[in-house]
């Protein structure tokens, strides 16, 4: 999945640099230059990651963090900061107001970048990285690569986090409701028959070469990846690619 970068920094020179390099790095970035307008960017683009300058028009990025730590919907903002100041005491002040973490000018890009990527991993902790497997299904965490035998498995995002959830615990059967919080999230308004239609883009995908069902519905409970045949007792109906 890719991450939302929001720089609000005021010299262009920098937000081209950073912009440049993050994108390069895969990132999605959006800028704002304008302090005044810091809150209504964080508010549009709904960035995952903030790098904020300390030393803005119309409004500081102090008084930005400030104001985002104590805003509901924008409090848990990962945010770094970016300073020409050095003193102690100004990094204590940024990280006080609620900054995570705060780099100095001028600053090393390939620094800033794994200061993020690590920010990013502390707050969103991605499950265990390596290669799920079951029967002929292979998923690899790292590069997002699903494949059945040596057929190369085409997933949306939506759909590749129901498998690697079902995937962590084969066997066992998850309810829908626990699927919809774990892969939409909980503040997320989504109707439990959501899950069914991703359930059957995922049977469909991973069904398309002719192999063997290995979703398992059972009736009026969820799903499950299992080997057990699907039959009349525990499958609505739904478990047949051919009527897509
Ligand atoms: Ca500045």
């Amino acid at each position: 999945m890719t991450n939302k970068i929001l720089i609000v920094e005021d010299e262009e020179d920098i937000v081209t640099l950073l912009q440049y390099n993050l994108e390069h790095e895969g990132f999605d970035v959006c800028t704002e230059t304008d302090g005044g307008k810091a809150i209504e960017a964080v508010a549009a683009n709904q960035p995952d990651l903030m790098l904020l300058d300390w030393m803005l028009p119309e409004k500081s990025g102090v008084e930005i963090c400030r104001d985002l730590r104590e805003n509901a919907d924008f409090r848990n903002i990962p945010i770094i900061m970016l300073t020409a100041r050095a003193e102690e005491a100004d990094k204590v002040e940024g990280l006080s107001v609620g900054a995570d973490d705060y780099m100095t000018k001028p600053f090393s890009v390939p620094e800033l970048i794994a200061r993020i990527r690590a920010l990013l991993r502390r707050v969103r902790p991605t499950p265990a990285k390596g290669v799920l497997e079951f029967e002929d299904v292979k998923m690899d965490l790292e590069t997002c690569r699903v494949t059945r035998g040596t057929r190369f498995v085409h997933l949306g995002p939506t759909e590749f986090r129901l498998l690697q959830f079902l995937m962590e615990r084969p066997r066992h059967v998850f309810p829908r409701e626990e699927l919809l919080k774990s892969v939409w999230g909980n503040d997320i308004h989504v109707e439990l028959r959501t899950v069914d239609v991703h359930i059957r883009r995922l049977r469909k995908a991973m069904n398309e070469g002719g192999e063997k069902d290995l979703i398992r519905t059972v009736r009026a409970v969820g799903y499950s990846i299992d080997t057990r045949e699907p039959d009349e007792a525990d499958t609505d109906g739904d478990t047949s690619v051919s009527e897509e």
